[in-house]
């Protein structure tokens, strides 16, 4: 028998991330130096709750895989990391598919701020959608988080980054909307988010012709495989709002 809980979790703030679908968010944090915001929300919008904080340089956020929950989860899941070919207990994988829906990420904390009467901690290096309720935030702390001969199994390295051009057209359009202020560091945070290569581990496996989109800010990022990697065709306002 399963024991449940009284207690009911509830979001103690959102994140607002340039990230508008998952297709294209690093798969762990620290990955791409990208910037964005923890909301604060209900009785946490209390500068009193975040007291201290500014004492640290890093943060655990405990989150809520909320686009992901009304599929359930699975004993086993095929990591991307493997190629899609192997099965691993849900337990051994940070899989998005889990029973209580629950991630965590240490992102890089630069300040408590005021943004439209919310108290927001601005991040980086976050692997979240736009809108994904924090269950809880944490100081992070070295001497106890920080495990630097620790065994990292299939993820015991870094994934491999590929380089990214831009094509003529998308040079200046890149120009053009980085220089908006709802969308900083534009061309950074596209060369680190297709760096990944975010495709499905079964099409890196052959040739692969497709066009691709990502949604960043209030933009579509078209890109597809080329001659010299990944190759950036076109940016596009999208149907979105930028929520950071
Ligand atoms: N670092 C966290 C962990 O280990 O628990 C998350 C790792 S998970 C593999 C990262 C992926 O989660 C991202 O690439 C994105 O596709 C997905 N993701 C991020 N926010 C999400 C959300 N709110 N709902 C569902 N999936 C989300």
């Amino acid at each position: 028998m399963s024991a449940s809980f009284s207690n009911q979790i509830t979001a103690v703030a959102y994140c607002r991330t340039p990230y508008k679908q998952k297709f294209g968010i690093p798969r762990q944090p620290g990955l791409v130096d990208v910037h964005g915001y923890v909301e604060l929300t209900g009785p946490f919008n209390d500068p009193d709750s975040v007291r201290g904080l500014e004492q640290y340089s890093h943060l655990w956020l405990l989150f809520c895989f909320h686009e992901n929950l009304a599929q359930g989860w699975k004993t086993t899941v095929r990591p991307p990391r493997l190629g899609g070919n192997e099965k691993l207990g849900v337990f051994a994988t940070r899989s998005t598919f889990r029973p209580n829906g629950i991630g965590q990420s240490v992102v890089k904390l630069h300040g408590i701020v005021r943004r439209g009467g919310k108290i927001c901690l601005e991040i980086s290096g976050m692997d979240l959608l736009d809108g994904t309720p924090i269950i809880d935030i944490k100081p992070y702390i070295p001497f106890s988080d920080a495990i630097p001969d620790a065994i990292g199994g299939m993820a015991q390295e870094a994934p491999v980054q590929y380089p990214v051009h831009f094509c003529s057209e998308a040079e200046a359009q890149v120009a053009k909307y980085g220089a908006r202020p709802q969308s900083p560091n534009l061309r950074a945070l596209i060369e680190g988010v297709l760096a990944q290569d975010p495709r499905p581990a079964y099409k890196k496996a052959k040739d692969d012709a497709k066009l691709y989109q990502v949604a960043l800010y209030d933009l579509d990022i078209f890109w597809q495989i080329g001659p010299k990697g990944i190759e950036v065709l076109e940016l596009r306002p999208g149907m979105l709002e930028s929520g950071t």
